[in-house]
């Protein structure tokens, strides 16, 4: 018989009912520091007084309105955003595949408006995740995701990961935009080598493309900017954002130049849940912190430290894993034994690590960890390391 809620996941058998910064406590007394952040999710880790302050303080007066009226809060988080970014103008919605869905259509508007409307593709890489909507999957196209799902939504061509020159190939005068994770999460922590993004927003450019960037799970601090092609010293024209945005309350928004929203006027998109008072207030109290400088000098320094010993884990355990990679806060160990077993024997070490494509394990902590905590992930990463090496000697 099928179950009550729908089987579309492999889950864990494990089941929280407290979190408190980097911890997770279950019913029966385990306590679980979470490497995973509920997939680079709670950037201020669990309860963090000042976002239960935002939502309590907001749930007490008015929980929901409509985009029928202004909404104060709504204004509040899109002028910070506006103030901390390359965007002129931003539109919330209530996920990253929501995100996604927005930033397709903005980039065909955009076109349709300047009178070129036949620039409706849109191009991807390969080991890219950008949600699971109709849209978003046929984007991506990897069979596990769009078999069955037919026909799919036309317009979108794929290019190996960091294949520059079949993008060159692919590249004709129907592109109208190209759409990237400066950082890959589920594709196995793949980071875009600055001079490498560069390239691309001068392609771009050049060849008159919209660059659209997915940093759903690399923006909000996650690499120690608060966004992640900061680093490369460029902006795009368009940026999805969602995950840590809302520090564990669904939200999510579209970034975008003036120029590149043109064609977003009054009755061509909208969402009754997105912007709403709750999400924005939450969202509000989390760049309050986040966007702080001295917050991003942390995060930097704290991924030093965890870098530097993910480094060592690797070097001790060179059975178990391959290497270190990503960005930032945003982690990765490729493994030589299938990253499924290393994920279990770390919940059997009371660590939460999640899983990615390319055999890698994510580590993805709350940007906040405490020096202390970096070490307890260590050790704990360290025993589950041990114990499949005895498993597998
Ligand atoms: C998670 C994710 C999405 C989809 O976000 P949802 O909130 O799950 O809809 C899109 N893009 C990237 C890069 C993601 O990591």
């Amino acid at each position: 018989m099928i179950s009550s809620v729908l089987p579309t996941y492999n889950r864990a058998p494990l089941q929280f009912n407290k979190g408190e910064g980097s911890w997770l406590y279950t019913e029966d007394g385990r306590r679980l520091l979470d490497l995973g952040s509920g997939i680079a999710v709670n950037v201020l880790g669990h309860a963090h007084p000042a976002l239960v302050a935002a939502l309590t303080h907001q749930a007490q007066n008015l929980w929901h309105v409509s985009n029928l009226y202004d909404i104060p809060q709504q204004q509040a988080l899109a002028d910070k955003l506006v103030d901390h970014s390359f965007a002129d103008t931003v539109f919330f919605t209530n996920s990253g595949t929501e995100a996604c869905e927005l930033a397709v259509k903005m980039a065909r508007k955009y076109w349709h408006d300047k009178g070129q409307p036949e620039k409706t593709d849109i191009i991807t890489f390969g080991g890219a995740f950008h949600g699971r909507s109709s849209a978003a999957i046929a984007a991506v196209n990897t069979p596990k995701m769009v078999e069955g799902f037919g026909p799919l939504l036309p317009g979108f061509a794929q290019v190996p990961w960091r294949d520059w020159e079949a993008l060159n190939e692919t590249i004709t005068e129907t592109t109208g935009a190209i759409m990237i994770e400066p950082v890959q999460g589920e594709g196995g922590i793949n980071a875009l080598p600055d001079a490498e993004l560069k390239a691309l927003r001068a392609l771009c450019d050049d060849k008159g493309i919209l660059l659209v960037l997915d940093e759903v799970q690399c923006g909000v601090g996650r690499t120690g900017k608060l966004f992640a092609h900061e680093w490369a010293g460029i902006t795009p024209d368009i940026m999805m954002v969602a995950k840590g945005i809302g520090g564990g309350f669904p939200l999510g928004a579209v970034l975008a130049t003036e120029e590149a929203a043109s064609g977003m006027v009054a009755g061509t998109h909208g969402s009754t849940y997105g912007g709403n008072p709750l999400g924005c207030a939450v969202g509000k109290a989390v760049l309050d912190i986040v966007a702080e400088p001295a917050f991003l000098d942390e995060v930097n320094a704290k991924a030093g430290l965890l870098r530097q010993k993910l480094e060592g884990l690797v070097a001790s355990h060179p059975d178990i894993f391959e290497e270190v990679r990503g960005s930032g806060l945003m982690l990765g160990l490729r493994c030589k034994v299938p990253a499924g077993d290393v994920v279990q024997a770390g919940y059997d070490q009371d660590v939460i690590t999640v899983p990615a494509a390319d055999n890698v394990i994510r580590l993805l902590p709350a940007l906040n960890i405490t020096s202390e905590d970096i070490d307890a992930a260590f050790a704990r990463l360290d025993a589950a390391a041990t114990s499949l090496e005895t498993e597998h000697a």
